[in-house]
């Protein structure tokens, strides 16, 4: 007999009530129910390199399981280091500036908890990864947000004036995702420039999460840190998750100067302590010597992207083409108004249910939930027979 429960109402606090359970635990459980294929949660239906997975099980077997230190460990913070010089990062001394964190989100809620005072306004593109709004409520944060519509070329993109007024605001940091999730934005050299310029002339610290830097299609990725003025002010994260293809690892980083580091290890150390040990000997050996397994892997979504994109336009939708990343978004509407179905939930609903397509209904990406209904996004960061097969159901909407 399980005890009575004599607790009947919520017990959330006010921080977190109003965001219920996560979008991803919500569809990835639908998919499964409908046996559904799932293009919801963002996370690769295949492994990465051969060596870094024996590398985990040698770790294991050579006794490195007790707690790494609390900045993690040296070959990984030596191997994110290096991660971060690509795509015009700097030259950084692996140990005063890299802390491994239990994945990137991890690294996101340590950094707005290690830096943000409550009241502090926090400058955010909508849409914008769940945990964002979430993390900033935790540290009490006041979310400045800046939308990012898209225009007659169906590229994403915002509006200068939104930028400067959000900055008007006196924010102490705005947080910026390039490559984008949801929309697959590459934030080009202007709109970067534009962001350093206002960060330097408001004194506001940059936080960039870069999970997808390395799957670019089209354009080039332009790391912020490497902006002038930008360095000593940018904290920049990254993860084993998306650039070697184990989500499930949790091993992702922050990449910051000295005094902005200390920030991240104030909240890191009482987060978690340390990120997960023998995964972070394998994520390091991954990131010093087969960083080059990324292209293979850049090659192959591209394909999976144009194959998804190409059957989701048959079906009517409004595809809007990602420059790179995991994931498309399409305007459902048309699709939705003939099957007499409203909004993002609804046409998702229909989707896992009917077609055996689970997608991500994007409204919990927006501060603004109603500027999302018209979204829907899907996952190709799949083995290309689950797109095939995929592409094949979605005939039948
Ligand atoms: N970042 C991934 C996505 O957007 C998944 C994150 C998660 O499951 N919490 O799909």
């Amino acid at each position: 007999m399980y005890p009575l429960c004599m607790i009947a109402t919520s017990q959330v606090s006010d921080r977190l009530r109003d965001f219920g359970s996560t979008v991803f635990a919500e569809m990835t459980a639908m998919a499964v129910r409908h046996e559904a294929i799932n293009l919801s949660q963002g996370f690769p239906d295949f492994d990465g390199p051969a060596a870094m997975l024996e590398a985990l099980g040698r770790a294991a077997g050579d006794g490195l399981n007790q707690y790494a230190p609390l900045s993690g460990v040296p070959e990984l913070r030596q191997g994110a280091a290096k991660w971060f010089q690509e795509f015009g990062g700097i030259e950084v001394d692996p140990v005063d500036w890299v802390t491994a964190t239990c994945g990137c989100t991890e690294a996101i809620a340590a950094t707005m908890l290690g830096l943000l005072n409550p009241g502090d306004g926090l400058v955010v593109f909508q849409p914008c990864y769940d945990s964002y709004q979430a993390t900033a409520s935790m540290a009490g944060a006041r979310l400045i947000p800046v939308t990012l519509s898209p225009d007659e070329r169906g590229e994403f993109v915002f509006e200068g004036a939104s930028l400067r007024e959000a900055f008007a605001a006196s924010p102490r940091a705005i947080l910026l995702n390039t490559p984008h999730n949801p929309t697959g934005k590459v934030f080009t050299r202007a709109e970067l420039e534009l962001i350093a310029e206002l960060c330097v002339e408001h004194d506001t610290i940059a936080i960039t999460d870069e999970v997808y830097d390395h799957l670019v299609y089209e354009g080039e990725h332009i790391r912020l840190a490497g902006l002038p003025g930008m360095a000593e002010r940018t904290i920049t994260l990254g993860s084993i998750g998306k650039l070697f293809s184990a989500t499930g690892w949790k091993v992702g980083w922050a990449v910051a100067s000295p005094p902005l580091t200390e920030a991240v290890r104030s909240a890191h150390q009482f987060l978690t302590f340390c990120a997960n040990a023998p995964a972070q000997f394998a994520a390091a050996k991954a990131l010093l010597e087969h960083l080059d397994t990324t292209e293979q892997l850049r090659m192959n979504l591209r394909k999976n992207r144009d194959l998804l994109c190409d059957a989701l336009e048959r079906a009517g939708l409004k595809v809007y083409r990602p420059a790179s990343g995991y994931f498309v978004m399409c305007d459902h509407t048309r699709v939705s108004a003939r099957l007499g179905l409203d909004g993002d939930a609804a046409f998702c609903g229909h989707l896992v249910k009917e077609i055996g397509v689970a997608a991500l209904p994007p409204s919990s990406f927006y501060i603004d939930r109603s500027l999302g209904k018209r979204f829907v996004r899907f996952g190709f960061c799949k083995k290309h027979s689950t797109i095939e097969a995929a592409v094949e159901r979605l005939a039948a909407l």
